[in-house]
């Protein structure tokens, strides 16, 4: 049976950009009822909880929002919507000051009380603002404290989205159907307005960071409702995410670059220093291009016996590494490892997507009233994030949906009609599953994270794309076949797989698409038979789009609105002030 209920605002998601946005929504209109749903637990979910490294933002004296903006640009290859990336450094300084200020977070400081800044790969100014180096924590657990606060807040924990549903016509959103996952219910939330804020979250390689309730959800849905994806083939990997074992789900711990930056050494399997055979700068050089080559020793089969590499810190004084890295030493700990004297089992890991919805810098999608914020947003980074602009991409633009949405609803009040059938279909498609032969979710999901692995991932050629391609489609028409055994929906977690699955597969096939109809090397996106990067004054971003149940791919120009490839930019353009 089909429960329903509603409400004005229903965001989705409780990571930095849905509780950022729960907060401004309130703010601006407290009359409005404002109910947050998310697929884990509020503030215990997501991957703003586990941002290490920390916060960039140009309030140092010696920094600008020129010079962060021009590092945001370089950094994505010239690809970033610059109306967007602009958007993002100029309000990270008040949206930082609001965290202290507002929200309660604490950020470290120099001994003169000014916030101390550290330095980040890409950047061109130590600007990232940090709690030691477990920042997301700090700002998630105020963020939730604030929520709590405000019971005016509607909470549904451990509540999936599984469809938006448009209205009959088509022409605007009404509202979204989700899943109770305590009790396996559906529910129809009937919304004036939805914020999709889900996360991203590229979890369909064999090694990833993102946690593991992010199956981009928000992407599948909006790809199904046949909005616009940008720069879908853009996923950023880190080079060295830790390697608990092979059969661990736990690959979501990354040690910072700052190991590298310090003078640590990466060694393959036979304890050999690799990297000045594919960089001059050695361990140095950029995250693309140690995972790059940490891809090819792996690829080559100079590992470690689970399959990974090495990076040692010992030569460099175990007292000193324990004193300058004391939280990564305690995590490497925590996996049985000894950063300080011994040697930690690394490997490249799938960790950020660039790529997501097409939306304006008021966060609108092309549906009326549907909104989209963090990381499920496209066209902030471009080709590649700096470290440190995540956290502020999912803040920001949280924040700017929860000013924009209850002007949205004064001027389109009313809830309106759902497309009935819409609901139907979606309800039937989430228990497809409960219709089927019991088969091996495990080995479906085990097949998927390697072959995005090997044919869709660091290195890529039309060949392996092709490859990808057909081993998706072929994998996407086992998984219809394959059903659960447990048809208990209460906690059903197999249930849940399964739907993680389904949208993994559907978005491993955009991502590969998208890499195919790219034929050049951009940013985190590398193809060995396209190594030139192309035209950065011609350059183009990928948009995707599902049609008949077919996917469309274009390419559309980039706007250089602010500064064009070979400038920079030294203060605002005149028109904008
Ligand atoms: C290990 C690690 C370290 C990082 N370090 C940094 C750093 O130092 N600096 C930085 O800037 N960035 C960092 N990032 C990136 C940063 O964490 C993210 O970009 C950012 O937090 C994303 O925020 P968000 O609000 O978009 O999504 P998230 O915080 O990921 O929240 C997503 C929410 O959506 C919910 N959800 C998912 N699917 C559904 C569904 N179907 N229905 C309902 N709810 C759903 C989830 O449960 C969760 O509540 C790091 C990421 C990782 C993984």
């Amino acid at each position: 049976m089909l429960e329903r209920m509603r409400t004005d605002i229903l965001i989705l998601g409780s990571g930095g950009a849905g509780l950022f946005a729960a907060l401004h929504a309130l703010q601006a209109d407290p009359d409005l009822d404002i109910t947050v749903a998310s697929k884990g637990l509020l503030g215990k979910s997501g991957c703003t909880r586990m941002v290490q490294g920390g916060y960039n933002v140009s309030l140092i004296p010696g920094d600008s929002v020129e010079r962060h903006f021009m590092d945001t640009i370089e950094g994505g290859k010239w690809l970033p919507n610059q109306e967007l990336a602009w958007t993002l450094v100029e309000t990270a300084v008040e949206r930082v000051r609001e965290l202290e200020n507002e929200v309660g977070c604490f950020f470290d400081r120099n001994p003169d009380g000014s916030l101390h800044g550290k330095a980040f790969a890409g950047q061109t100014f130590d600007r990232t603002v940090h709690k030691g180096d477990l920042t997301g924590i700090e700002i998630i657990n105020r963020l939730m404290e604030q929520v709590w606060a405000r019971p005016a807040i509607l909470r549904m924990e451990e509540h999936r989205a599984v469809a938006l549903i448009p209205t009959k016509d088509g022409q605007s959103i009404a509202g979204v159907l989700m899943i109770d996952v305590r009790t396996g219910a559906f529910r129809f939330v009937h919304a004036k307005a939805v914020l999709l804020a889900t996360g991203g979250g590229p979890t369909m390689y064999r090694y990833h960071t993102p946690s593991g309730d992010k199956s981009m959800d928000g992407l599948a849905m909006a790809l199904r409702l046949g909005l616009p994806l940008r720069d879908m083939e853009m996923v950023q990997f880190h080079p060295t995410g830790v390697l608990a074992g092979r059969d661990t789900r736990m690959t979501g711990t990354i040690i910072e670059e700052g190991l590298r930056g310090a003078g640590g050494y990466l060694l393959n399997g036979t304890n050999e220093r690799f990297m000045f055979a594919y960089d001059s700068r050695g361990e140095r050089a950029t995250r693309d291009i140690v995972s790059r080559a940490m891809f090819e020793e792996m690829r080559a089969g100079r590992t470690t016996p689970e399959g990974g590499l090495y990076i040692s810190m010992g030569h460099l004084g175990p007292d000193k590494v324990r004193k300058q890295f004391k939280g990564m030493v305690e995590r490497c700990a925590d996996c049985g490892f000894d950063l300080a004297g011994g040697l930690v089992e690394v490997v490249p890991t799938a960790h950020y997507l660039m790529g997501g919805v097409v939306c304006a810098v008021d966060t609108a999608t092309e549906l009326p009233g549907l909104f989209v914020a963090g990381e499920d947003a496209g066209g902030v980074h471009g080709a590649n994030r700096l470290g440190g602009n995540g956290v502020v991409n999912s803040t920001v633009f949280g924040g700017i949906a929860g000013d924009v949405m209850p002007g949205w609803i004064k001027r389109n009040p009313g809830h309106r009609e759902p497309d009935e059938d819409a609901i139907t279909a979606a309800t039937a498609a989430a228990s497809h599953p409960l219709t089927r032969k019991p088969g091996d979710i495990n080995w479906l999901r085990d097949t998927l994270l390697d072959l995005m692995w090997e044919d869709v991932g660091i290195i890529r050629t039309a060949e392996s794309l092709t490859r990808g391609l057909k081993r998706l489609d072929e994998l996407a028409t086992e998984l219809r076949a394959t059903g659960i055994a447990d048809t208990d929906l209460a906690f059903n977690l197999t249930w849940h797989d399964w739907l993680n699955l389904e949208n993994l597969i559907e978005m491993s096939k955009v991502v590969a698409a998208a890499a195919l109809r790219r034929e050049n090397s951009r940013g985190a996106h590398y193809r060995a038979d396209f190594t030139g990067e192309g035209d950065l004054a011609a350059s183009t971003f990928t948009v995707v789009r599902k049609q008949d149940a077919r996917l469309t791919l274009t390419d559309e120009p980039v706007h250089f609105t602010l500064v064009k490839p070979g400038e920079t930019l030294l203060r605002k353009a005149s028109a904008a002030e």
